[in-house]
């Protein structure tokens, strides 16, 4: 599961279709809250804190389109990311250009997967907006904004080069990045460093981590490099 449970709002009016992307949100472990009309949709926005929106085109009373410029001109919910959802033909320049203020749309019939992806991209893009700049892994927690690392509750200082890689590392957990690898992503130009340097620095973290983690977070792969795997 990666929704973390994130609400994700789905208004569209027709019951299989909202019923398919209902259960798969909710296999994805999203938080589903459903519509049939723009209308329904609008007061549940209202009630709930929404995280996405996957809004149909074509709906009966008030259409997609008219609901999505709601939704952008309401203060607190113009920042929520708009899929539109559109049947083939049905989408028209302004679902293209996306003047409705959408964040995005996609054509009918779409695959479940893709459709996820863009979910995901919706949900990661609004973070960016707000400027929440976070990255987590298990108690793992670095703010690229203020640069705070935390482990649980107890803040962590680092030094710039571990902050580097730890940053390299939590952004694809448990991929073993090569000593090399490593040294050219944080010392980039610096010919003069040896692949030995990765593994001083590596030294470093680990212990700053391991002084107040209850367990390893850093795991060797003998002879090649390193990965942030909690063991
Ligand atoms: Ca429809």
């Amino acid at each position: 599961m990666s929704g973390n449970g994130s609400k994700i709002l789905v208004i569209e009016d027709e019951p299989s279709q909202l019923e398919l992307l209902s259960y798969n949100l909710d296999v994805e472990g999203y938080d589903v809250y459903k519509a049939d009309t723009g209308e329904e949709g609008l007061l549940i926005l209202q009630e709930v804190e929404i995280d996405l929106i996957l809004l149909d085109w074509m709906l009966p009373k008030t259409s997609g389109l008219e609901i999505c410029r709601q939704i952008k001109r309401g203060k607190h919910t113009k920042s929520i990311p708009v899929i539109m959802l559109t049947a083939r033909g049905e989408e028209d320049d302004k679902v293209r250009g996306l003047d409705t203020g959408a964040n995005d749309y996609i054509v009918k019939p779409y695959s479940i997967k893709e459709l996820l992806a863009r979910v995901r991209a919706g949900l990661r893009s609004a973070k960016g907006i707000v400027g929440v700049n976070m990255l987590t892994y298990e108690q793992l927690t670095m703010d690229l904004t203020s640069h705070v690392v935390r482990l649980g509750s107890q803040s962590i200082h680092l030094g710039p080069l571990e902050f580097k890689l730890l940053r390299i590392l939590i952004e694809a957990p448990t991929r073993v990045f090569s000593r090399d690898q490593l040294l050219e992503r944080v010392w980039s130009n610096a010919l003069e460093v040896e692949t030995r340097t990765v593994d001083v620095h590596i030294g470093r973290l680990r212990k700053q981590l391991n002084a107040v983690a209850d367990g390893d977070y850093i795991r060797t792969v003998r002879g090649f490099g390193y990965s942030l795997d909690k063991a």
